[in-house]
């Protein structure tokens, strides 16, 4: 599946040059053009789907194990800490691209207090057993 404006899809083809890092039947792993540290590569299925809500389980499955054996490449190759694994769905959080894909990013004990990814987080919830019934029940 291929969407003729979709940039990523154009990368997969080959269309738009990348410097790719790893490439199977089902997923192309490129570098990030515009990286959050040496050695980000993001993975990307060749199904195209926006996001993880239209995206089939069978290629969550293959472009997350994808991510995995690229995490440990990069661990090696750069003798990082630690790696962040994550996937944006929406603009508000933070989706910039519409193809569904995986950053894999190097992370070092150093990057702590600036680049790690973090978010404000509040106190635990006192209404934690309704919240969590209210996702179950919606699934
Ligand atoms: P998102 O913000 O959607 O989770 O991530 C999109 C990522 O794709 C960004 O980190 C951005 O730097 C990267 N990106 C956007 N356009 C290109 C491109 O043409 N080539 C490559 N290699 N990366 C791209
Ligand atoms: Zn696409």
């Amino acid at each position: 599946m291929r969407d003729e404006n979709c940039i990523f899809c154009k990368i997969i083809s080959g269309d738009i040059p990348s410097t790719v890092v790893y490439e199977d039947d089902d997923v192309k792993a490129i570098l990030d053009v515009n990286p959050a540290a040496t050695g980000h590569v993001i993975v990307l299925p060749k199904y195209h789907a926006a996001n993880i809500f239209e995206t089939p389980d069978d290629v969550i499955a293959k472009t997350f194990a994808a991510a995995k054996k690229i995490a440990a490449g990069i661990k090696k190759a750069f003798n990082c800490d630690g790696v962040n694994i994550l996937q944006n769905n929406g603009e508000a959080a933070g989706q910039t691209v519409f193809h569904l894909h995986v950053h894999v990013i190097p992370r070092f004990d150093g990057d702590k207090d600036d680049i790690a990814i973090r978010w404000k987080q509040g106190d635990a919830p006192e209404n934690g057993a309704e919240i969590a019934k209210k996702i179950s029940d919606n699934m």
